[in-house]
C-alpha cells in the first residue's frame, strides 16, 4: 500500500481510538457511574472531545487526506480506500466549521443538561429542565449556522444523521404516512378491544425476564461472545469495535414488553456493528451508515422478526415455561396478538408499529418550530399536548409522559428523531426486497427462524458499514430509493389480519 495512504490511516486510527475512548467513558457513565461522578466525568469527556476535534480538524489532517487522495488517483471509486477518502473529505469539511470553543461548550451544556433532565423527569417538573433546554436549542441554532445551509435551518442538522436527506423530503414522506395511515389507525382504534393484552401487565420477576431476553437475542443472531447486555434508564447500543458491540435494556417488573422488545431492538443495532467487514476496522467506515439505516436494523429485529407470528409459535413455549403462572392458559397466538395490540398511547418507546411514526412526526414538527424560533421552550409542554391530541387523539396527563420522556433534547441532536420513522420505512422496504430476492426467507420466518434474513442483511447492509451513503445503500439493496409504500403494505396486511379488517 502506498505510503501517503498509510500515513493517513495511522492518523485515522489515532482519531478513531480517541473517539472510542470517549464512548467507553460514556458507556460507563450510563451504566455504572454513581451520579456524584457526573461533574468529573463531563470534564474528562470534554477534554477528550477537544483533543479529538483538534486532531481531526487540524491542517495536517487536511494535508494527509489530500496527499492520500492524490496518491490513490486511479483507484476504483468503489474501493475501501476511495470510499474512506470521500467520507473523510466530507466530515473533515464539517469538523473545520466548528470552533474548538464551540465543541467544549457543546460537551459542557449537554453534560449539565442530562442530570437536570433525569431529575425533572422523575419529579414531573419541566421548570427544572427548561433553562437547559433553552441552552440546547440555542446551541442547535448556532450549529446550523456554523455548518451553513441553502434551504432550511434544519437541513444541516438532519444531514449529520441522515446524510443526503433534506428536510423537505422527510416532510413529504411524513405527510404521505400521516394521510395514508390515519384511516387504518382509526379503524384499528375502533376495534382495539378485540385484542386482550392484560396478561402482559402483571408481576414479571426481572431475573427470568433477563434469561428470556438473552435467549431471544441469541435466537435472532446477536453474538454474546462479542457483546454484552447492561441495565440502564434509557436503553442504547454502543460499539467499541465489531468484536465488542454492546446493548442495554431497562427492565419493568410490571410489564413484559419493555425489557423483551427493548433487548431485541438494541440487538438489531449491535448486530449491524458486529457485521461490518473486518477490513474497515478502526476507520469511520466501520459503523452503520446513518441513523435511519441503523434504526432499520433495530426495528427489523424488534418488529418484523420479534413481533411476527412465526417467532412466537417457535419461542413462546420457552417464555411460558419461565412464567407458568402469569402465562397459564395463554396460547402462542394470543401472545402474538397481544404484543401487536395497536392503540394511541403516550410513550414513544412503547408504541406499536402503527402509532409509532405519529410520535416521531410530532417531535419532527416541534423540533423545527423550536429551531426556527417559532416555538419558545416555555411553551413546549402545551404545544406537545396539543400535537398529541391532533395526531393521536390523546393528551398525556403529565410532562413526564409528555415532553420530558426522551433523553434526546439533553443534546443539540435535532435531526435525529425523524431517523426513527425513516428506520421503520427502510426496514419494511428492505424486508420486502429480501423476500422477493429469496423467497426461502419468508418460509424460514414463518417457522420463527430469521437466520436467512440475517444473512441477507449481512450481505446487503451490515458488511458495507459506511462505505455507501444511505441513499446509495437502499437503492443497491432494494433497487429503489426510499419509499413509504412497502411500510404501508406491511402494516395494512399485518393489522388488517390482526383486527379482521377487509
Ligand atoms: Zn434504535
Amino acid at each position: 500500500m502506498n505510503s501517503a495512504y498509510q500515513q493517513l490511516l495511522e492518523k485515522v486510527y489515532e482519531i478513531h481510538d480517541i473517539e472510542k475512548a470517549i464512548q467507553v467513558l460514556s458507556w460507563d457513565k450510563e451504566t455504572n457511574m454513581p451520579a456524584a461522578g457526573n461533574t468529573a466525568r463531563v470534564q474528562q469527556m470534554t477534554t477528550l472531545r477537544r483533543l479529538h476535534h483538534r486532531l481531526f480538524a487540524s491542517d495536517e489532517m487536511g494535508e494527509l487526506i489530500e496527499a492520500a487522495a492524490t496518491a490513490l488517483n486511479g483507484a476504483s471509486p468503489d474501493s475501501n480506500e476511495a470510499r474512506l477518502i470521500r467520507y473523510l473529505r466530507r466530515s473533515y469539511a464539517d469538523e473545520r466549521k466548528l470552533p474548538e470553543e464551540f465543541v467544549r461548550r457543546l460537551s459542557q451544556v449537554s453534560g449539565a443538561a442530562h442530570p437536570a433532565w433525569v431529575q425533572a423527569r422523575a419529579e414531573n417538573n419541566f421548570a427544572l429542565f427548561r433553562p437547559h433546554l433553552e441552552q440546547v436549542v440555542a446551541l442547535a441554532q448556532e450549529m446550523a449556522e456554523l455548518y451553513g445551509y441553502e434551504d432550511e435551518k434544519y437541513d444541516p442538522l438532519l444531514d449529520k444523521f441522515e446524510h443526503g436527506m433534506k428536510t423537505a423530503e422527510v416532510r413529504a414522506i411524513f405527510a404521505a404516512v400521516k394521510t395514508e395511515l390515519k384511516p387504518l389507525l382509526t379503524a384499528v382504534t375502533a376495534r382495539a378491544n378485540t385484542i386482550d393484552d392484560r396478561f402482559l401487565h402483571q408481576q414479571f420477576p426481572v431475573a427470568p425476564q433477563q434469561e428470556f431476553a438473552r435467549y431471544a437475542a441469541t435466537a435472532v443472531g446477536y453474538d454474546f461472545s462479542r457483546g454484552h447486555l447492561g441495565t440502564v434508564v434509557h436503553p442504547f447500543a454502543t460499539s467499541f469495535s465489531r468484536d465488542d458491540a454492546r446493548i442495554t435494556t431497562r427492565w419493568n417488573p410490571d410489564f413484559l414488553n419493555a425489557g423483551l422488545f427493548g433487548t431485541l431492538h438494541e440487538s438489531g443495532h449491535a448486530m449491524y456493528e458486529q457485521g461490518t467487514a473486518p477490513d474497515l476496522a478502526r476507520t469511520p467506515l466501520a459503523r452503520g451508515t446513518s441513523s435511519g439505516i441503523h434504526e432499520s436494523q433495530s426495528r427489523m429485529l424488534e418488529n418484523i422478526v420479534g413481533r411476527s407470528r412465526g417467532f412466537w409459535q417457535a419461542h413462546f413455549p420457552r417464555l411460558q415455561a419461565l412464567f407458568p403462572a402469569q402465562l397459564s392458559g395463554v396460547t402462542a397466538d394470543d401472545f402474538y396478538r397481544a404484543v401487536n395490540k395497536a392503540q394511541p398511547t403516550f410513550i414513544r418507546v412503547e408504541a406499536d408499529e402503527l402509532t409509532y411514526n405519529f410520535h416521531i412526526i410530532l417531535r419532527f414538527e416541534l423540533e423545527q418550530a423550536m429551531l426556527n424560533g417559532e416555538l419558545a421552550v416555555a411553551d413546549l409542554p402545551g404545544a406537545w399536548r396539543g400535537k398529541m391530541q391532533e395526531l393521536l387523539g390523546v393528551t398525556p396527563p403529565t410532562d413526564t409522559a409528555g415532553c420530558l420522556q426522551d433523553i434526546h433534547w439533553t443534546r443539540p441532536s435535532f435531526g435525529y428523531f425523524p431517523t426513527y420513522a425513516l428506520g421503520n420505512l427502510y426496514a419494511a422496504q428492505l424486508y420486502e426486497a429480501a423476500i422477493q430476492q429469496n423467497p426461502a426467507i419468508a418460509t424460514d420466518m414463518a417457522q420463527g427462524n430469521p437466520a436467512s434474513l440475517v444473512s441477507w442483511l449481512r450481505e446487503k447492509v451490515h458488511r458495507h458499514g459506511r462505505k455507501y451513503t444511505p441513499g446509495e445503500l437502499i437503492i443497491q439493496a432494494t433497487g429503489q430509493p426510499l419509499s413509504h409504500e412497502p411500510f404501508r403494505r406491511y402494516v395494512t396486511a399485518k393489522f388488517g389480519e390482526l383486527y379482521g379488517l377487509s
